[in-house]
């Protein structure tokens, strides 16, 4: 289970409308519905543990979330710290970016950060040896489909492999995508898993589980906010993504977190490859 933390006004399909600039005068709403969702998980017999992959620019403002997000025993990973597409950074900028956000998460909570997702799943085969050499030991941001335009690829990698060793001690685990013939296609959230009905969602996810896979989810806090400022002048297509299904989102997160058994990224990662537990940073 993974969490991207970040607010409503820092999505790519508002980036038309929504200036970077203006950013700290639009309504936060990102504690208010991290919380609930932490609320929702510990609400889950026996309660369930997530990766929270937490964008710098929210964890600077908000470190108490940060704080009770990791105290509820939820992995915090780094989301960057701008929301910048890798398309738009020269790799010196990315460095920088994905620098500033794991030594800001690894300050508020005193323990070494060391998964990273990429802003829209927009990894690039060069930002690996640069996640690696800045001290993140996985990625998650690959979503092997076909069917989107911002998604990232790297190369020979396919659905079926689910947790790869990109380089010796640097995983990407991706998120999941269902096979269908022979094509990779969605699976593992957003639009897909607050328009198609629930049980159609929930069978993909079973397939997926039955063929061996782990299966990889990711939701945003603000998917659970039907009450979101609604912002105007956005192309229809980005209107359709970012606003399908809100209002039934959280019931349906609620099924997702009782119908499976979840875990981190890093347990995940621990139960397929054996990988080391993180370490402290300091005292
Ligand atoms: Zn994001």
């Amino acid at each position: 289970m993974s969490i991207d933390v970040e607010d409503w006004f820092h999505v790519e399909n508002l980036k038309a409308v929504i200036r970077r600039d203006s950013w700290s005068e639009q309504r936060a709403r990102v504690e208010r519905n991290t919380d609930r969702m932490l609320q929702l998980m510990a609400g889950v017999q026996g309660g369930v543990r997530s990766t929270c992959f937490i964008l710098g620019w929210v964890a600077e403002r908000c470190p108490d979330l940060v704080r009770r997000i990791a105290a509820a025993g939820h992995e915090i990973a780094s989301h960057g710290y701008n929301h910048e597409l890798l398309d738009s950074l020269s790799p010196k900028a990315f460095r920088d970016d994905v620098s500033r956000s794991k030594a800001t998460l690894e300050d508020i909570i005193g323990a070494e950060v060391r998964g990273y997702r990429a802003p829209s799943f927009s990894i690039k085969e060069w930002a690996i040896p640069i996640l690696q050499d800045v001290g993140f030991s996985y990625d998650s941001s690959l979503f092997p489909s076909f069917g989107h335009d911002r998604y990232g690829k790297l190369a020979g990698i396919t659905p079926d492999e689910p947790v790869i060793e990109l380089a010796p001690g640097f995983f990407e685990i991706g998120v999941s995508c269902v096979t269908i013939a022979s094509r990779g296609v969605p699976w593992g959230g957003g639009g897909y898993f607050r328009m198609l009905p629930y049980s159609v969602f929930r069978r993909g996810a079973k397939q997926i589980l039955h063929s061996g896979r782990p299966y990889v989810f990711y939701i945003h806090p603000w998917e659970i906010d039907p009450d979101q400022p609604r912002v105007q002048g956005l192309r229809r297509s980005h209107h359709f993504r970012h606003y399908v299904g809100l209002g039934r989102c959280e019931a349906r997160f609620r099924s997702l977190l009782a119908d499976f058994s979840w875990t981190t990224m890093a347990e995940l990662l621990r139960s397929w490859t054996g990988a080391p537990r993180p370490r402290a940073v300091h005292a």
